[in-house]
């Protein structure tokens, strides 16, 4: 993790509000002036009810969406600037929720060329970009293969792998482990521990709160607004105010909190099941 909370964010998103036009005349309100910021190399996660506005969130972050009010500035670059696009996407890339929708290739070194192709980088320096970015990811045995033929989890590495071609500074995961089992899941948050570990940002939104356990931020939606923010242990402290939002806290701290009930010096404030392990360790009497 490099953080440096004293320099610029890669991403600033200030006073943000967006309503989707649906019909003539009428409109439905998701953001209300959303401000936060993602520094360079934090992994941030965004949890909040359905409908709280977090997708649409995402959305702004490379300008797929841009706000009615306030900005998003990337790098410094208003996602409001048409002709700063190009460059705003290289730096912020995003997976989303369905692994089927994002393949555009027929062949998976195609799909991970894509980008590359239309931003006009020579043959030789893409197949480089190409090969780094399937190992990456652990796909470069795969990479003659249809995309149709892989798992969900194959394929959502395939479509990191397709964003990691382009150096990205960023990556944003909508529900990009939703619709995975538990062993593609757990394939895909190996790689983004990885990536994270080589200082790319990371912001996660996902309802799998083990997962969110893991980010070094959390902000919590409600009705499109931010209306909590902290570490994942300060935030899963205040399990009643989670629970008030129809929100879960990670397996793990429920066992500690359960734990801390029978014996108080069990701590409580264990997110993680590595935690728990080392509190049983800690409190398990010796033999011998
Ligand atoms: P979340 O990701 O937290 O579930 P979303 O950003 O997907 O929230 O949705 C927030 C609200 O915006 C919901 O009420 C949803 O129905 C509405 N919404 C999302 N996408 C659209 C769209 N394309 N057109 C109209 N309304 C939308």
């Amino acid at each position: 993790m490099c953080m440096n909370r004293m320099a610029d964010p890669l991403i600033r998103v200030q006073g943000v509000s967006y309503a989707y036009r649906v019909r003539e005349g009428k409109s439905i309100p998701v953001l209300h002036g959303v401000s936060f910021e993602v520094h360079e190399g934090e992994h941030l996660a965004i949890i909040g009810h359905n409908g709280s506005g977090k997708s649409t969130l995402a959305k702004h972050l490379n300008g797929l969406i841009v706000p009615d009010a306030g900005d998003v500035l990337v790098d410094g670059m208003n996602t409001r600037d048409k002709r700063s696009l190009r460059e705003i996407r290289k730096r912020v890339g995003m997976v989303f929720q369905h692994p089927d929708n994002q393949m555009v290739a027929t062949i998976v070194e195609d799909d991970v060329a894509f980008g590359l192709e239309n931003l006009g980088v020579p043959e030789d320096e893409m197949r480089r970009r190409v090969d780094e970015a399937l190992r990456a990811v652990g796909m470069e045995a795969h990479r003659d293969r249809p995309p149709h033929h892989l798992s969900g989890g194959q394929k959502q590495r395939v479509a990191i792998a397709g964003i990691l071609a382009m150096r990205p500074r960023c990556i944003v995961l909508d529900e990009a482990t939703s619709m995975l089992d538990s062993y593609g899941r757990q394939e895909l948050m190996e790689v983004i521990g990885r990536l994270h570990g080589e200082g790319i940002a990371i912001v996660s939104i996902t309802h799998h709160m083990a997962e969110v356990a893991l980010a070094d931020r959390v902000l919590v939606m409600e009705a499109g607004r931010i209306v909590m923010e902290g570490t994942p242990r300060e935030v899963f402290r205040r399990r009643d105010a989670l629970v008030a939002l129809q929100l879960d806290v990670p397996g793990a701290a429920r066992v500690a909190s359960l734990v801390h009930e029978a014996r108080p010096d069990f701590r409580e404030d264990r997110i993680l099941a590595s935690e728990v392990v080392e509190e049983v360790v800690r409190l398990a009497p010796r033999r011998g």
